[in-house]
């Protein structure tokens, strides 16, 4: 069950006065609320980062601090590394890299993603195009992809899979080449009822609200696509809680952890279950279906990571923006606008 039914149910449950404090508690300003989607631009106050980007940033090819001011360009600040000889700017491999807009309008940008805004609703907000909001949301998103690849899960850890629609949306006819759909060894292609039609993404979280997700396959998984996910993702020791699905012993005594398995039409085995991992899917498909009216498959990784850090990471709205912030522009991040459209259909 999601939260917003339990609440709903525990308020059905209320005597009449209660509900009415309960809704007069609902109306009372409370800090660190999130922005409304009706807010207009005005109301939005950027908070700024506390951690502004260095004055003197170590050399992104060497990484020596052995780094010198190095004259200007415009407005940018040029540096100039003493051990490797060469020329960089703090934008210098950073999604900031010849971008022709101003810090303020990143920051702006990334405040519009933590309220999950439409890609429209971002490009009025930053007064930018479709085209740019379009491309900054998945430089964004291909930076958060170096974060999540840091995570790993401990304690108790539930893993799943959960399902989404292949999707081809926004790719234009002309680019359009129907692709291969392989039928690897080990996927049967009707198994489970599902189709080759369905992206499966096998997905773990622990109970501190770590997750990791991939899209890994077409219809069932295998044992491999369970273990992409989880593989040495998972700290040893820790208790692996899953369903019946067999693919799942074998990572667990691959990767040190102890199993428990939920038997077939059962919905707990002891005091273990896996409503963790199922209201993380459900979160996950009200982003991908609800607010983004589903997505292409090409971009359901970077949708995953979103949702990872924005709905389902346990931390406050400003810490949220202020990691956000300071993470996207001094992590790595190679990724070029024009590329982006041109990534293959299927991100396996
Ligand atoms: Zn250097």
């Amino acid at each position: 069950m999601d939260q917003i039914s339990i609440i709903t149910q525990m308020f059905e449950n209320l005597s009449d006065h209660e509900k009415s404090e309960f809704l007069k508690y609902l109306k009372t300003d409370k800090p660190n609320q999130k922005i409304k989607s009706s807010d207009t631009q005005n109301e939005i106050v950027l908070k700024h980062s506390k951690n502004p980007l260095p004055d003197r940033p170590d050399c992104p090819h060497c990484q020596s601090h052995n780094v010198v001011k190095y004259g200007r360009n415009g407005n940018v600040q040029k540096f100039k590394c003493k051990d490797c000889g060469k020329i960089f700017s703090i934008s210098t491999n950073t999604i900031l890299f010849s971008t022709k807009k101003d810090l303020e309008t990143w920051k702006l940008f990334c405040e519009c993603m933590i309220n999950k805004f439409s890609l429209r609703k971002c490009a009025e907000v930053c007064e930018i195009n479709l085209h740019t909001a379009f491309n900054w949301r998945h430089k964004i998103l291909d930076a958060l992809q170096n974060m999540q690849s840091e995570v790993t899960l401990k304690g108790i850890v539930e893993s799943d899979e959960t399902f989404f629609d292949l999707s081809f949306k926004g790719t234009k006819k002309e680019n359009f080449s129907i692709p291969r759909v392989a039928h690897n060894r080990g996927h049967s292609v009707s198994t489970r009822g599902l189709s080759c039609e369905q992206v499966c993404v096998p997905s773990s979280v622990d109970l501190d609200h770590h997750s990791i997700g991939v899209a890994t396959n077409l219809g069932k998984p295998c044992i491999q696509d369970v273990s992409k996910v989880l593989a040495q993702r998972v700290q040893e020791g820790s208790i692996l809680v899953t369903d019946s699905y067999k693919g799942y012993q074998k990572v667990a005594f691959e990767n040190g952890l102890t199993h428990v398995r939920i038997p077939r039409g059962k919905h707990k085995s002891g005091s273990f279950n896996i409503n963790t991992v199922n209201s993380y899917h459900s979160e996950l498909k009200r982003l991908v279906d609800h607010y983004f009216k589903g997505v292409a498959t090409k971009y359901l990784n970077n949708y995953i990571v979103y949702n990872n850090f924005v709905n389902f990471a346990r931390d406050t709205y400003s810490n949220k923006l202020s990691i956000l912030q300071d993470f996207v522009f001094s992590t790595a991040c190679m990724t070029r606008g024009y590329a982006i459209k041109n990534r293959p259909a299927l991100p396996f």
